[in-house]
Parts: C-alpha cells; structure tokens; sequence
C-alpha cells in the first residue's frame, strides 16, 4: 500500500515517483518542515497546508498529479516556491525537529524535484482543491509552539504518533 506521485503532463520527466505509507508521512513531513520556513503568499501558505494534512485522513490514496495543483498564472514563481522547497528539504532544513533519521528522504526529494522541473504547469480555471490565491483559514496556519509547524486542520504532523513512531524511516 502506498502513494504515487505523478506528472502527468511533463514532456520528458523520470516517471512517478512511488512512495510507501510510510515514506509518504517522511516525505511530507520534510516538505512541511521547508515549507513553513518559507511560505508567505497565500498561494505558498495553501500549498503548504497540502503537505502539513499530507497523508493524514487518506491513508494510501495521497498521492497526486503535478497537474492537479491549482496553478495560475503566475505559474512560474509558485512553480520556483516549490522548487525551494524541495531545495530547502534537501538541505535538511529541521531534520533535527524528527524524532527519527530519515536516510531515504533526500532520494525521493532528489527525483520529486526532478519530476517538478521538469513539469510546465498551466493555470487552472476551476480547481478542485480551490483558489489558493485566497488566505487560508488563520487557524490553519497557527504553529505549533513545539516544532513550529502549521496545525492545519488535521494538528502539527510531527505531533502526532499514529505517523510519528520512533525509530520510523
Ligand atoms: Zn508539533
């Protein structure tokens, strides 16, 4: 049971990227982890969110298609946000907040990164996820006094144990 991860649209991209359960809650844990450092529009803030309540409800069917972001026409740069995200989670940027070692975390962040570069993404009209040009909630965005996370609506991920078992990969 797992989560792919796909780019469907990309012209000449390395493929899906498929991830276990348990490699799904590492990958979204160090893009949460980047990507609350980073956010300041509210287009980066809700893309964050995606990460933060990554994997949370749907346990095995969270994977999704670069295509179903809801990109607009400011493409290129939310195109870049994710980029230095997944930069910035390359880095290791607040491993040291995991209660666990990760050591094949910077493989799939190395191929998603591939994938999204490789990936041109065209504005969406209706998106299903919504428009995240408009500010998220404030309560979703509340940090977690502990890691510094946002609490999103499923609470800090790196709260909570039923994906947090230590010793996890
Ligand atoms: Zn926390």
């Amino acid at each position: 049971m797992g989560n792919s991860f796909t780019a469907y649209a990309a012209s000449d991209g390395p493929g899906d990227l498929y991830l276990s359960n348990g490699g799904t809650d590492v990958f979204f844990d160090v893009l949460t982890l980047a990507g609350c450092q980073l956010a300041e529009t509210p287009w980066q803030q809700n893309l964050v969110l995606l990460f933060a309540d990554g994997h949370r409800y749907s346990r095995g069917f969270s994977g999704f298609d670069l295509g179903e972001i809801p990109w607009t026409g400011d493409w290129q740069a939310e195109q870049e946000f994710l980029l230095r995200v997944i930069d910035t989670a390359l880095a290791r940027h607040g491993w040291h907040r995991l209660r666990y070692d990760p050591p094949a975390a910077a493989g799939y962040l190395a191929r998603y990164r591939e994938m999204v570069a490789a990936f041109t993404p065209v504005p969406v009209d209706a998106p299903r996820w919504g428009d995240w040009r408009t500010a998220p909630a404030p309560s979703l965005l509340t940090r977690c006094p502990e890691h510094d996370l946002y609490e999103g609506e499923a609470g800090c991920r790196l709260c909570d144990p039923s994906i947090q078992p230590i010793g996890r990969q």
